[in-house]
This record gives C-alpha cells, sequence and structure tokens, in this order.
C-alpha cells in the first residue's frame, strides 16, 4: 500500500551574509513498503533521520530525491486540489499531544475539525461521530466539553489517536507517539492502536528509539543510522537474529529478561556519539563506531543483500 523508494531528504543550513550555507544530508536512499493492515517500524537513535521521513511520507517536509506511492499514487508529484484529496488517507499522531492540540479549543471541536473541514459530516450528525471516534478511543461523552490542559498524557494521546482515525485513514504515521508516556500508560496506548488497527485495518508507520516498544507493535522492523536505513526485516528475526553490528548494538543494550537471548548481551557496547549529518564519515558511516569495521568499511557504502532468513542487512562484513 505504500511504497518508499530511494528517498532523500536535504536541509539547507546556517544563515548569514559571512557564512556559506550547508547541506543536511537527513534521509538518504531510504526503500521500504508498508502491506495494508501491517505495522513496519523505523528505529533509530535521535539523529538517525526518523522523524524527518515520517514527515516526508505525509508530506510535510518535501524530499529531494525518490518517490513515496500510497495506492499507487506517488504522494511527492501531487499539489493543491490533489494533494488535499488523498490528505484524509494519510494522518499523523506526535510525541508531544499537549503541542499538537490547540489549547484554546474544546476536546470536542478539536475531534469535529477533520470531519468539518473534509464535509463528511455536521450539526448533531458531527456531535454523534466526535462521540462515537472518543468512545473507540475509552473517552467519554462528559470528556467533550473539556480543554486538552484538564487532561493527563494518556488521555491527550487518546484525544490525537481520536481526530487522526476521524477520517478512517489508511495510514496511520505515529512518530515516538508513546514515548513522553509512562510504562504503564505506554502499554495502554500500544493496546489501543492494535484494536483499533484489527477494527479498521489501518497501517502504521511507527517511528521510535525503543526497541521494547517496537517489539511489541511492529510487524516488520527497519533500523537507521545517519540518514540510512542499514537493516530490516520481520520483527522476531531482528530480534532473535540481528545482522548489522548497529541493530546488535542497540539490541544489547535493553535489558533481556528471556535467558535464550543472552547471545545479543555479549555485544560490545555502543560507544560514542551519532556523527552530524552536516559531515558524515565516508564509506559506511557507522565504521568508527563498529568494533567489526575494515578498511574497505571507510571506503565504500555498503548496498543491501537479502537474507535467507528474511529481510536485508547493509555490511560490508556482517559478523556471525
Ligand atoms: Fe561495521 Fe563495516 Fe559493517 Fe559498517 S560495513 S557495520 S563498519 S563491519
Amino acid at each position: 500500500m505504500l511504497e518508499v523508494r530511494n528517498l532523500a531528504i536535504n536541509f539547507k543550513v546556517g544563515s548569514g551574509l559571512l557564512t556559506r550555507k550547508r547541506l543536511l544530508k537527513a534521509v538518504q536512499q531510504m526503500d521500504f513498503t508498508v502491506a495494508a493492515g501491517e505495522t513496519f517500524a523505523v528505529v533509530g537513535e535521535s539523529g538517525s533521520g526518523k522523524s524527518t521521513l515520517a514527515r516526508a511520507v505525509v508530506r510535510l517536509v518535501q524530499p529531494a530525491n525518490g518517490s513515496v506511492h500510497l495506492d499507487g499514487e506517488d504522494l511527492t508529484a501531487l499539489s493543491g486540489a490533489r494533494l488535499r484529496r488523498v490528505r484524509p488517507n494519510l494522518q499523523m499522531v506526535f510525541q508531544d499531544p499537549y503541542a499538537s492540540l490547540d489549547p484554546s479549543k474544546l476536546i470536542r471541536d478539536i475531534v469535529a475539525e477533520p470531519l468539518a473541514v473534509h464535509g463528511r459530516a455536521q450539526g448533531a450528525e458531527l456531535e454523534t461521530e466526535v462521540l462515537r471516534l472518543l468512545r473507540l478511543v475509552g473517552l467519554d461523552a462528559h470528556h467533550m466539553a473539556r480543554y486538552p490542559h484538564e487532561f493527563s498524557g494518556g488521555q491527550r494521546q487518546r484525544v490525537a489517536i481520536a481526530r487522526a482515525i476521524a477520517l478512517r485513514p489508511k495510514l496511520l504515521v505515529l512518530d515516538e507517539a508513546v514515548s513522553a508516556l509512562d510504562v504503564s500508560t505506554q502499554n495502554q496506548i500500544l493496546n489501543l492502536l492494535e484494536d483499533l488497527q484489527r477494527e479498521f485495518g489501518m497501517a502504521y508507520l511507527f517511528i521510535s528509539h525503543d526497541l521494547g516498544v517496537v517489539r511489541h507493535i511492529a510487524d516488520r522492523v527497519a533500523v537507521t543510522y545517519l540518514g540510512r536505513i542499514v537493516e530490516q526485516g520481520p520483527t522476531k528475526r531482528i530480534f532473535e537474529a540481528p545482522a548489522h553490528p548497529y541493530t546488535r548494538a542497540l539490541l544489547a543494550a535493553v535489558p533481556v529478561p528471556d535467558p535464550k537471548r543472552q547471545r545479543a548481551n555479549r555485544e560490545p557496547p555502543l560507544s560514542g556519539e551519532i556523527p552530524s549529518p552536516l559531515d558524515p564519515p565516508s564509506g559506511c558511516a557507522f565504521h568508527g563506531r563498529c568494533p567489526f569495521a575494515q578498511p574497505v568499511c571507510r571506503e565504500q557504502i555498503p548496498v543491501h543483500e537479502q537474507l535467507a532468513n528474511g529481510g536485508s542487512v547493509a555490511c560490508h562484513v556482517r559478523p556471525k
């Protein structure tokens, strides 16, 4: 349903009369697909380009190169009325529900807005639909006449989800949507998202830095490093047999109660910081932090190779 091909997103940064603008390559050569009803997670450290990718998919930023097809239609080529026509199919939930909900508006009006703007309902029918949406996300009639500041973080995220599903999107992009919540509220929201997906068949593009959360919700996972996907595959394979040294290092940092998965914990811990995308390393961008790096890693960018047990990895060495 969603097909992202060779996607590249650049920003010009720096200002002033005497300083030259520099090119920040936030996303490079990203390729992946998401099937209807599937949850595809994009995971990586802060600065890996995953939130920029999310914004490009919903057309909040324009890519420099590549394409984003939804049901065969190239979103990057759309503008004006044609883009507005497909917008209902693509909705996004942000990390901070307080910042994404207008504090001056009642919950009723926040949830009603997309329905009213797209002419889906009005009057009593609109009121009924708003109540139906609030009930779907675990809220009720007495929440309608309140303001966002009267709600907890979890409740605000429920409101943001009600608004995002109002137009029955085919794809919901969730950008660190549970990261600001405590663990118990995270679990409640993840369960809610699973229930809604079962009921409406939406696909999720789930952006997160938290592997524990990703393991819970994703069907497939892409691991990103400095703007590139370095490994992708089915969630079970990624967690049980990670192929890329970066994936292995990320997993080694996650507490593992299951003794069968202790192997991952023998990996050397991830050292150093993610390099600046303004001055990316040559070759494999991970070479400065990789315990398996060889001379070729500094010179050539590795290309993706298919793995027999599912998915693909971009690494010259692929240590056992
Ligand atoms: Fe490490 Fe080389 Fe593989 Fe990059 S290509 S992850 S530096 S072994």
